[in-house]
């Protein structure tokens, strides 16, 4: 994406003109062109979670943004919906017998959430997805999404 962003402006467009054609934002398209001229602006660079790209959202956004572009967005939304359908094929309750449709989501069992391969995708309920990203504290067990519960310790809690 940088490199279609650098050529672009060469070409001389403006950053909006090239923001439009390659579907990212007109930060993106000026960090990639001025680079570490962002650094003042308050930027920060971040890894698209679809296509590995390297974009710059404003530091407010920053645990936010996860996708450099309109494309990576609408591909990770379609990508979901993929999943989530194969996922119901296999079975239509959580392990608890929790069976009403809003309550339940596809978890990936390896914590790898671009790995949606259909063995790593398990259907749960709100209630058992939190038992899943567990995390040990002094006090006890807290849900924190970004950890994984060992899988031994399931049948425990
Ligand atoms: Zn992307
Ligand atoms: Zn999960
Ligand atoms: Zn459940």
């Amino acid at each position: 994406m940088k490199e279609q962003n650098l050529a672009l402006r060469k070409a001389g467009n403006t950053y909006s003109q090239i923001a439009a054609i390659v579907h990212c934002s007109k930060t993106t398209v000026r960090f990639h062109v001025t680079g570490l001229r962002c650094r003042k602006e308050n930027l920060f660079e971040k890894e698209c979670q679809k296509c590995g790209n390297t974009f710059a959202v404003p530091k407010r956004r920053k645990d936010k943004a996860k996708f450099c572009s309109i494309v990576c967005t609408r591909s990770n939304k379609d990508e979901i919906k993929r999943y989530r359908d194969a996922v119901f094929q296999k079975t239509n309750k959580c392990g608890c017998g929790e069976d009403k449709r809003y309550l339940l989501l596809a978890h990936h069992i390896n914590g790898n959430h671009n790995d949606n391969n259909s063995d790593n995708l398990e259907l749960t309920c709100f209630n058992c997805h939190a038992k899943r990203h567990l995390r040990q504290t002094e006090t006890g067990w807290v849900v924190d999404y970004s950890a994984l519960t060992p899988r031994h310790l399931l049948s425990t809690l």
